[in-house]
C-alpha cells in the first residue's frame, strides 16, 4: 500500500530533510527537526504524489488517504493529549502548503481549524479567555471561507469595519469579547450570504475541505506566476503539512516570530528577526503590526520604543539561541525559522534554508568557509552566479546630496530610481515600455508579484523587515524600502504625501534599499566595490576554474570594465558598433554608398584615424592580454541613412547628387539583412575596408606596444565565414598589409587570425578550415539563428509563448539549445582539433555569459568564454561551478 502521509512529534519522525522532493521543503524539515528532538508540534505532511494524484484524477484524492489521514489525526491527538471537538480543550490544527521549493505567500494557509460554536465555548474556558476565543473563531471563519469557500476577503473586513465605526473604535484591540462574539455571528451570516451553504461545523468536513483547497492553490494565478518566474516544473507539486495549533495570541506570556541565524541582507553573523507579543504568526509575515526586534543590540540600534524578545522573555529567548544555532550547524547553512511563544513555551514551527541577497550569498559562503562549517569548493557551490547580477548593480553616489522624505526600513539593498506608480498592471505596462518605475503600496501582498518584478524598486508604508515586499524583493534582488510610516498614499487620488509634501504618479522618486532611504528626484549613484568577500569567492573560483573567461567589449569604458570585472583579454571587439558614434556614422555611409573604389577608400582615409585611436585604447587598457578584433560585419541596412536629412547630410560630404544617393541607397536595402550583404561577405566584395581596419590594427598596436611596454596580442577574427576559401582570402589581403606596415615602420606586427563560426556550414566544415585559423570563436548567437531558422529580431512575437507553453524549454537565445546548436558546436571543436590540435576555441555570443551554457562549453572542452563585462564575474563563477561538476544550490 503506499504511504501517502508521514508523522511528525518531537522525537519521532517518519520523514527527513533528504525527503524533500516527497514532503515538499516545509514538512521535510518539520520531519528533520522533529527527528533531532527540537520542540515541534505534532502534526503530519501528505505528500506531494498525493498533489500530483490529485491533478491527475480530476481532483480525487486516493482511495486509502483517509485511512491514513485518520490514523495520523489520532497520532496528534495522542501526542498532544486532545482530540477534534473535545468537550474540555479542543484540539486546532494548521493546514498549510509546502513545495519542494519555497513559494512563499503563493499558496494557501488555513489556521485554527477545528473551531465550531462549540468548541469555541470550550477553547475559551480551557484559555480562560473569551476575548481570544472568539477572535480566533471570526479569524478562522475569514480564512477558512476566503480560502476554500470563495468568499472574497474584503467583505468581512468591510463588515468588521462597520462593527468598529458603530462602537465608536479605531482599534482591532478594543473589541471585546461580546464584540467578537457579535462579528462571527456576523461573518456566518456572510459566509450563508456569499457561499450559499453554512459555515462547516463538523472539524473532519473542515479539515477535508482545507486539505482540498490547500492542494487546489497549487494551480492559482500567483503561483503559476512565482513558478514560471523561478523556474519551478509544475510537476512538482505542493505538499500539504496539518499540524497542532500552538497559540502566539494566548497571552501576554505569548508571542510569535521569525528569526534567520545571521542577517541575510549583510551576512553578518547575527541573530536576525522580529517578533510580536500576543499575536498569530500571520500577523508577522502579512506586515499588518510593526514587530519588535529580537534581540538587545538590534533594539539599541534602532529608534523608538521597542522591547526586545531577550529583555522580555530571557529564558524563551535563551533556548531559541541554542536551537537556532544546532539547526545552523545541522544543515551547514543559515536558517530561516519561524517559532510561536505559547505560555511561556517555545515551539519551533519551520525551518529552511533562508533566502539571501547576492551580498549575504557571498559573505555568508565565505565566512562559513572560513570557520570550516563548509569546504571552499561548497562556498563556491553556494552563490548562484546569477545573483552576483545584484552585487554589479549601482549604489548612491556617497557625495551625492539626498532630500530625503522619510526614513524606512532597509529591506533589500542597492538604490533604484523611476517615476513612482501605484499599482502592479501599471507597473508592469510601463516597464514594457521602457520606462523606469518605483512601486509604491501601503503594503504588498503575494498578487502584486508581476509588478514587483517589473519595477525598479519597491517601496511600501507598512510592513518590517521580513514583510512579503521585503522577502521577495531581497529574491528578486530588488532595491526595497519597507515601514516607511510617515508616507500617507492615496490609491484613489494616485499620490501621496510625506513631510508636508505631495507626489503624484509619474514624479520621480529614489530609494535606498541599504539606508532606508525615500529620496526625491534622482540621485547620482555609483558603481559597487568589488573588493571584501566579492573578490575572495572570485579569487577561489579562479583557482578552479579551467575555462578562461574573455569580455565582449570595443568601448574605452566597457574594456575598463571589464577589466575591473576580471576579464582575461576582449572576445570580441565589434568595431561595427564604433563607427556609430558621432560623425562618423557619415564617414561609414559615404563608404558604403560609394560608387567605386576610389570613393570608398576617400571615406575609408577618414576612418583610418578614428580606428587606429580605437584600438589603440583597447590594447593599452588590455596591456597584454588578447584583443579579438572582429573585421566589419553590419548587417547593412542598419548603416543606410534614413531621413531625407540623414542622406543630405551624406550627399554633402560626398559632393553627389541626393537622387542618385537615395537610388543607391535603395538598391542596397535587403529583405533579409541578417542573411545578406554582411559579414566577411563585405571583406570579399570591398576589400578596401579591410585593408583599413588591418593597417589600424597595427599601426595601434605598435603605438599600444610602446606606450605599455607590453606588446598588443593582436587577435584578428572574420565573421560569419562558412568556407575555408572566404577566410584564406581575408588572411592573404591581412598578410599583405602586415607586410607593408612593416615596409613602412621596421616592425613587423605578430597576430593571430581566426574565424567566427557562426554557421552550420562553418561547424560542419570546422577541420578544413582549421588549418587556415589560429582561433575559431563560435557566434552562438548568429548559430542559434542560422540552426533554428529564428530571427534575432523577429523572435520575439512567438519565442516567449513557446517557452510559455513549454514548447521549449528556454529561450534559445539565452540559454544555449545543446541538443541542436549545442552538438553543432561540440562537432565542430572536435573537428577543429582534429584539423589543427593547437587551435584555439571560444564562444562570444550571449550564452557564453549565461552559466548553463557555460557548463555545457566546460563539458565539450572549450578554452574560453566571452561575455559582455558585466556578466564576466557570474561567467567566472560559473566556470568555476562547472569545473567543480555542480551547480549553486540553496540561495535566493
Ligand atoms: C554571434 O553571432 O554570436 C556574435 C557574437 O556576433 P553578433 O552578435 O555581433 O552577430
Ligand atoms: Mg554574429
Amino acid at each position: 500500500m503506499t504511504k501517502w502521509v508521514y508523522s511528525f512529534s518531537a522525537g519521532r519522525s517518519e520523514g527527513s530533510a533528504a525527503m524533500r522532493e516527497l514532503l515538499g521543503g516545509k514538512g521535510a524539515n518539520l520531519a528533520e527537526m522533529a527527528a533531532l528532538g527540537l520542540p515541534v508540534p505534532p502534526g503530519f505532511t501528505i505528500t506531494t504524489d498525493v498533489c500530483a494524484f490529485f491533478y491527475a484524477n480530476g481532483h480525487s484524492f486516493p482511495p486509502n488517504l483517509e485511512a491514513q489521514v485518520d490514523a495520523a489525526m489520532a497520532e496528534i491527538g495522542r501526542v498532544a493529549g486532545h482530540a477534534f471537538n473535545d468537550a474540555k480543550w479542543p484540539l486546532l490544527v494548521s493546514v498549510r502548503s509546502g513545495a519542494r521549493a519555497s513559494m512563499p505567500g503563493m499558496m494557501d494557509t488555513v489556521l485554527n481549524l477545528g473551531l465550531n460554536d462549540q468548541t469555541v465555548e470550550a477553547l475559551s474556558h480551557y484559555s480562560g479567555d473569551a476575548r481570544f476565543a472568539w477572535d480566533c473563531y471570526r479569524r478562522f471563519i475569514e480564512m477558512y471561507s476566503s480560502v476554500v469557500l470563495g468568499v472574497e476577503h474584503h467583505i468581512f473586513e468591510e463588515a468588521l469595519d462597520e462593527l468598529k465605526e458603530a462602537k465608536g473604535y479605531t482599534l482591532d484591540t478594543q473589541l471585546s469579547a461580546d464584540d467578537w462574539r457579535a462579528a462571527t455571528g456576523q461573518f456566518k451570516g456572510i459566509v450563508e450570504a456569499n457561499a450559499g451553504v453554512s459555515f462547516p461545523q463538523d472539524p473532519r468536513a473542515q479539515l477535508w475541505g482545507a486539505i482540498r483547497a490547500v492542494f487546489s492553490s497549487w494551480m492559482n494565478h500567483r503561483a503559476i506566476v512565482y513558478r514560471h518566474l523561478h523556474n519551478i516544473p509544475e510537476s512538482w507539486g505542493t505538499a500539504v503539512n496539518v499540524q497542532a495549533m500552538v497559540f502566539g495570541n494566548m497571552d501576554a506570556n505569548s508571542a510569535t516570530g521569525v528569526a534567520f541565524t545571521r542577517n541575510p541582507s549583510t551576512g553578518v553573523k547575527e541573530l536576525y528577526g522580529e517578533y510580536l507579543m500576543n499575536a498569530q504568526g500571520e500577523d508577522v509575515v502579512a506586515g499588518l503590526r510593526t514587530p519588535q526586534p529580537l534581540t538587545e543590540i538590534a533594539s539599541r540600534a534602532s529608534p523608538g520604543e521597542k522591547i526586545s524578545l531577550e529583555a522580555a522573555m530571557p529564558k524563551v529567548f535563551a533556548e531559541f539561541v541554542q536551537v537556532a544555532d544546532r539547526l545552523e550547524r545541522h544543515y551547514r547553512d543559515m536558517q530561516d525559522m519561524e517559532f510561536t511563544v505559547e505560555r511561556g513555551k517555545l515551539w519551533m514551527l519551520q525551518t529552511r534554508g533562508g533566502k539571501r541577497t547576492a551580498r549575504a550569498a557571498l559573505k555568508l559562503a565565505v565566512d562559513m568557509a572560513n570557520e570550516g562549517l563548509i569546504t571552499r569548493e561548497e562556498a563556491i557551490l553556494r552563490v548562484e552566479p546569477t545573483s552576483l547580477d545584484q552585487l554589479l548593480h549601482p549604489t548612491i553616489d556617497p557625495s551625492a546630496r539626498r532630500d530625503i522624505l522619510v526614513t524606512g526600513l532597509p529591506a533589500s539593498p542597492g538604490a533604484a530610481f523611476g517615476e513612482i506608480v501605484f499599482n502592479p498592471e501599471e507597473a508592469e505596462t510601463l516597464a514594457a515600455s521602457g520606462r523606469k518605475v518605483i512601486l509604491v503600496r501601503t503594503e504588498t501582498s503575494p498578487e502584486d508579484i508581476h509588478g514587483m518584478h517589473a519595477a525598479e524598486g519597491i517601496l511600501t508604508a507598512r510592513g518590517g523587515m521580513t514583510s512579503h515586499a521585503a522577502v521577495v524583493a531581497r529574491g528578486m534582488g530588488k532595491p526595497c524600502v519597507t515601514g516607511a510610516g510617515a508616507l500617507r498614499i492615496d490609491y484613489d487620488e494616485q499620490c501621496f504625501t510625506v513631510a508636508g509634501r505631495r507626489f503624484v504618479k509619474g514624479d520621480r522618486i529614489t530609494i535606498d534599499g541599504s539606508a532606508g532611504h525615500v529620496i526625491a528626484g534622482e540621485v547620482k549613484m555609483q558603481r559597487p566595490e568589488l573588493t571584501g568577500e566579492f573578490a575572495v569567492l572570485m579569487g577561489w573560483a579562479d583557482d578552479v576554474r579551467r575555462l578562461k573567461v574573455r569580455a565582449n567589449a570595443e568601448t574605452p569604458s566597457d574594456a575598463r570594465a571589464a577589466r575591473r570585472f576580471g576579464a582575461e583579454g576582449i572576445g570580441l571587439a565589434r568595431t561595427e558598433h564604433m563607427f556609430f558614434e558621432g560623425e562618423r556614422i557619415v564617414a561609414v555611409r559615404e563608404m558604403i554608398l560609394a560608387d567605386d573604389a576610389e570613393g570608398r577608400r576617400t571615406a575609408l582615409a577618414k576612418l583610418l584615424p578614428m580606428q587606429r585611436e580605437d584600438f589603440k585604447h583597447l590594447f593599452e587598457i588590455m596591456a597584454g592580454l588578447p584583443v579579438t578584433i572582429r573585421l566589419l560585419d553590419p548587417p547593412l541596412h542598419e548603416f543606410l541613412p534614413h531621413t531625407d536629412s540623414e542622406l543630405a547630410a551624406v550627399a554633402r560630404a560626398m559632393g553627389a547628387d541626393p537622387v542618385k544617393l537615395r537610388r543607391r541607397a535603395l538598391q542596397l536595402s535587403e529583405f533579409n539583412p541578417m542573411l545578406g550583404f554582411r559579414g566577411v561577405r563585405l571583406a570579399v566584395v570591398f576589400p578596401e575596408i579591410l585593408d583599413m581596419q588591418a593597417r589600424a590594427i597595427f599601426e595601434a598596436a605598435i603605438e599600444a606596444g610602446l606606450s605599455t611596454g607590453a606588446a598588443a596580442q593582436i587577435e584578428i577574427m572574420a565573421p560569419l565565414v562558412f568556407a575555408r576559401a572566404e577566410l584564406d582570402f581575408v588572411k592573404a589581403r591581412v598578410e599583405a598589409m602586415a607586410a607593408l606596415v612593416e615596409d613602412e615602420t621596421g616592425v613587423r606586427p605578430a597576430y593571430h587570425i581566426g574565424t567566427m563560426i557562426e554557421l552550420p556550414r562553418a561547424a560542419l566544415r570546422a577541420g578544413e578550415i582549421a588549418p587556415s585559423a589560429n582561433f575559431f570563436s563560435f557566434g552562438t548567437n548568429d548559430l542559434t539563428q542560422t540552426t533554428l531558422g529564428i530571427s534575432r529580431d523577429d523572435s520575439g512575437s512567438f519565442l516567449g509563448v513557446y517557452v510559455e507553453k513549454g514548447v521549449l524549454p528556454q529561450d534559445p537565445f539565452v540559454s544555449i539549445d545543446q541538443e541542436g546548436v549545442g552538438e553543432l558546436v561540440a562537432l565542430g571543436c572536435q573537428r577543429a582539433r582534429a584539423g589543427r590540435p593547437d587551435i584555439v576555441l571560444g564562444v562570444c555570443g550571449e550564452h557564453g555569459g549565461d552559466p548553463a551554457s557555460v557548463a555545457f562549453f566546460e563539458k565539450i572542452g572549450m578554452d574560453y568564454v566571452s561575455c559582455s563585462p558585466f556578466r564576466v564575474p557570474i561567467a567566472r563563477l560559473a566556470a568555476a561551478q562547472a569545473a567543480l561538476g555542480g551547480t549553486a544550490e540553496g540561495t535566493a
